[in-house]
């Protein structure tokens, strides 16, 4: 077991084992190994975390923000310094190339602790003058243990995307990683520690969905931020809303990526190779819907193919390698599937299309054309390399079709018309958009869905009001006043 944690879990500032949870094998995508085994959190694993989460948080909140800042930025310092010794572990927990993983994946999750434990010291309430001399003011108290539960795309950017601006606002965290990546949130748990967090301020444990449903129905939390799929963000929303806990859903998405014929078409292509193929199609916030204006469909697919057959798959060990496996079986028989659908519903197989034989789940980019609103592919999240590719006429025809999804999370424009760029934007129903580039997230903007996708917003500063929330005090300098 060339990766085996010292146990599953990381509670109160250790490693905590209960060989009663259910197995977890943790499968290197690249080869199909056994790379290490662990448990399911049991309930009493459950119980530990929680408790250990609650009695840390007041003293954790009584700290001055710079101190708690301090840490976090510690904690990012920490991280950059293991960049490659991470970027290894991301590597084989998801298959995701090491060219990606150095500078996608602990680097973000640096810029996460580093930018929030940046606000920490200047999170602040206000004061609000009133006539005759009354005023209010306003104290950001912290919510509580929070919950962050994730996806396997990228595991330790979630873990510190959850984990900074909860801990920047003085709560503490208990974190439950995909069951199918679950090793590099235990590395950022130790990291907090080493950096000076008290035990219990960050706590990882493994499990299924259903420890995920056990943390969320929890009395004792008071937030959870989920970042997965829509039918698990409905789940978990409606569990949530039992408790009346805040919440923050960071789903799924079918984003559209419009490409006028004014368009550099060269960064045309590159945007919708970065939105459809990096991280092999596994990115929530992917353009896999690309409309492309009729006039230039064809000079499109035929750059995108001459730019497609230079990819190097393979070892995603290999620095070399820019495309890697998919991170299960499972996950790639889904891709294919879809595969499968687009050719059956008659869309027309421009590349790719077919699973890379070998132990591990590889498979090539697929780009179909000629795709029509009504396809599968076209409505359903796939989640893996398989990009779509619709034609159309008008600006007006292109933004209603590219609305016309229950998703909202992400959304670009090519264009060299400025005026058209921004017009289109605006009529965007999504979270994120892009013009001229796209899935870019720095921790600076904020980052999130709308319609099904989700929820609140994650990064930038209006990550903050989604874990803390405001005590008004009213307070008077004059007599009060009573009818009778
Ligand atoms: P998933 O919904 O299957 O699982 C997500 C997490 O939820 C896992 O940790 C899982 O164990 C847990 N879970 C499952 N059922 C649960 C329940 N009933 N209660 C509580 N927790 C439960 O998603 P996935 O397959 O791991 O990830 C892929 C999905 O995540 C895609 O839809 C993708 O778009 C989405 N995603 C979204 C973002 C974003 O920021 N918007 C980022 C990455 C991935």
């Amino acid at each position: 077991m060339k990766f085996q944690p010292a146990a599953s879990h990381f509670i109160d500032g250790a490693y905590v084992e209960d060989t009663n949870g259910a197995p977890i094998d943790v499968i290197y995508p690249a080869t199909g190994e056994v790379i290490a085994r662990l448990h399911s959190a049991t309930p009493e694993i459950v119980n530990k975390a929680l408790i250990s989460a609650k009695s840390a948080q007041a003293e954790w909140a009584a700290l001055s923000g710079t101190e708690r800042g301090r840490v976090l930025r510690r904690a990012a310092d920490i991280m950059r310094e293991r960049n490659r010794e991470l970027s290894i572990l991301e590597t084989h927990d998801t298959g995701k190339p090491l060219q990606e993983t150095l500078v996608a994946d602990a680097t973000s999750g640096a810029d996460a602790l580093e930018y929030f434990g940046g606000l920490a010291a200047s999170l602040t309430g206000e004061h609000i003058p009133l006539g005759g001399g009354d005023f209010v003011y306003t104290i950001r108290e912290a919510l509580g243990v929070c919950v962050g539960i994730g996806a396997w795309n990228y595991p330790t950017q979630i873990a510190c995307w959850k984990g900074a601006p909860a801990l920047a606002c003085g709560n503490t965290m208990v974190f439950k990683p995909s069951e199918a990546t679950p090793l590099s949130a235990l590395q950022v748990a130790e990291i907090l520690i080493e950096a000076g967090a008290p035990k219990g301020v960050y706590n990882v444990i493994q499990g299924y969905g259903d420890v995920g449903a056990s943390l969320v129905t929890d009395p004792r939390v008071a937030k959870v931020s989920l970042t997965g799929s829509v039918p698990t963000g409905r789940k978990v929303y409606a569990a949530a809303a039992d408790g009346v806990k805040h919440v923050t859903m960071e789903l799924g998405g079918k984003s559209p990526m419009i490409v006028f014929e004014d368009a550099d078409i060269e960064n045309a292509v590159s945007g919708a190779i970065l939105g459809n193929f990096y991280s092999s199609g596994q990115v929530c916030s992917n353009g896999t819907r690309v409309f492309v204006q009729k006039c230039i469909k064809e000079a499109f697919l035929n750059r995108l193919s001459e730019r497609l057959a230079t990819a190097k798959i393979g070892d995603p060990l290999d620095e070399e390698v820019n495309f890697g496996p998919l991170v299960s079986e499972n996950q790639m028989n889904i891709a294919l599937g879809y595969i499968e659908k687009g050719k059956a519903e008659g869309a027309r197989l421009v590349y790719g299309g077919n699973r890379i034989e070998g132990d591990g789940f590889f498979m090539q980019p697929t780009v179909f054309a000629d795709v029509t609103d009504d396809m599968t592919i076209a409505r359903e999240e796939i989640f893996g390399p398989v990009m779509s590719v619709l034609d159309f006429d008008t600006e007006e025809e292109v933004l209603t079709r590219a609305n016309n999804t229950e998703f909202g999370l992400a959304a670009g424009v090519f264009t060299n018309d400025l005026t058209r760029a921004h017009r289109i934007v605006a009529g965007f129903e999504a979270g994120t958009c892009y013009i001229n580039t796209y899935n870019l997230a720095p921790v600076e903007a904020p980052f999130g869905g709308s319609k099904m996708s989700g929820v609140g917003r994650e990064n930038s500063k209006l990550a903050i009001n989604h874990f803390s929330e405001m005590k008004s005090v009213y307070v008077s300098m004059n007599d009060v006043e009573a009818p009778y």
